[in-house]
């Protein structure tokens, strides 16, 4: 189905099916919304139905009217030909291992993923004796040289969580299709607009749909999109492992997608200026943004991607503790959390020398994570600016 220019199955732009997708009206009456459809028994008209389980719904743990719809929608958006819906994005990164896994198996997983990803691997996939190892974000189709025999599949997440460096996913692909290994993305940065990970090659693509689809911190789900190879593996997985979505949830993503085309606009808009801002200050040392040009990555995400989300991380120049504390316990309009995706614009300080293996984080200065909400870029601006003056000011 990925024959569209822009790598989604659709026709439309972008825009138009964020509005369209995933709505009957007229299947419900002429009421605009799909409506929550709460249920587990799901009624048989006759003992032959019974039997066969011949019709479109069968229990509420395999799917209802709403969590089709977000699922029809979001394979669209993704060019994908199935779509499985889970309870966050963490338990669709998990669903899509376990649905390619065996015991003895071999992972390569990009150094710079997202890290419960990680944890998932070496705390309950090494249970089950399969072994990971993992590449440095840089490598493209060098991946080629750290197939091992039992190798099964290869995880990249582009840009890498907190640091934000590109991969390189057709190269990756490319060496993966030649070997018969599967090649699972996880797209969450990117959001279903601004990558299609099947187009560039891979068979599976993972929303924390937590983060842009809900778009407003107010819920947790996760989505995995494949290609037709792909589809059984996902839904036996799902089958077996009784994963599905709370309905209240599922309603919220696809009320958030109405809005995703305009949101990432502002996202992507916002966040650039931001970054723009804060690459000027003396105080920063490195911006860490792929639709910078300055970013080492940058050719990568003008070749691969149609946008960037609100998304970055600056380095800072050493600075004492304390001088950190200034800077971000005043902030009125940043929020200090997890997660990201919703309206409001995040900061969080993050290091992750402690467990990175491939590409030790050997950074002098502290480092921060911005989420750009959408509020207006003048007050954000106003808020930092205010941070830095609290950081100049206070004792090292
Ligand atoms: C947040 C995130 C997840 C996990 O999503 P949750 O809904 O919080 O479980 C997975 N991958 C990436 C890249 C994320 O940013």
């Amino acid at each position: 189905m990925a024959d569209s220019k822009d790598g989604s199955g659709s026709k439309f732009q972008a825009a138009t099916n964020a509005v369209h997708l995933g709505r009957a009206p007229f299947d419900q009456h002429g009421f605009v919304n799909t409506p929550v459809y709460r249920g587990s028994t799901v009624l048989y008209p006759s003992l032959a139905k019974l039997t066969s389980r011949d019709q479109a719904y069968t229990y509420g743990r395999r799917g209802t009217p709403t969590t089709r719809a977000l699922e029809d929608a979001l394979c669209e958006f993704e060019g994908g030909s199935s779509a499985i819906l889970t309870s966050s994005g963490l338990s669709a990164v998990a669903t899509a291992l376990l649905a390619f896994v065996q015991t003895g198996d071999h992972l390569l997983i990009v150094d710079s993923v997202y890290q419960p990803t990680r944890i998932f691997c070496d705390r309950m996939l090494s249970k089950l004796g399969v072994t990971t190892t993992y590449y440095d974000a840089n490598i493209g189709g060098g991946i080629a040289q750290l197939f091992q025999p039992n190798t099964r599949l290869v995880l990249v997440e582009s840009p890498g969580s907190q640091t934000f460096e590109m991969q390189d996913i057709p190269a990756i692909a490319a060496a993966t299709r030649a070997r018969n290994i599967w090649l699972i993305a996880d797209n969450t940065w990117a959001s279903p607009l601004f990558c299609k990970p099947l187009a560039l090659g891979a068979d599976v693509s993972i929303q924390a749909a937590t983060k842009y689809v809900v778009g407003h911190a107010d819920a947790m789900l996760g989505a995995v999109i494949t290609n037709a190879r792909a589809a059984n593996h996902l839904d036996a997985a799902k089958e077996a492992l009784g994963t599905c979505p709370g309905s209240e949830e599922t309603y919220l993503a696809l009320r958030g997608l109405r809005t995703l085309d305009v949101r990432l606009a502002r996202h992507m808009a916002s966040g650039l200026a931001v970054a723009q801002w804060l690459d000027a200050r003396s105080e920063v040392a490195r911006v860490l943004h792929p639709a910078l040009p300055t970013h080492p990555g940058h050719s990568i995400w003008q070749r691969d991607f149609s946008g960037a989300s609100g998304l970055f991380s600056v380095i800072l120049k050493p600075a004492s503790e304390t001088k950190l504390a200034a800077l971000l316990d005043g902030l009125t309009l940043f929020g200090m959390g997890y997660s990201w995706g919703g309206f409001e614009s995040l900061v969080i300080p993050f290091d992750p020398s402690s467990y990175r293996t491939a590409m030790p984080w050997r950074e002098a200065g502290p480092a921060l994570r911005f989420h750009i909400g959408l509020e207006a870029v003048d007050d954000l601006l106003a808020d930092l600016e205010a941070g830095f003056n609290r950081m100049a000011a206070a004792g090292d």
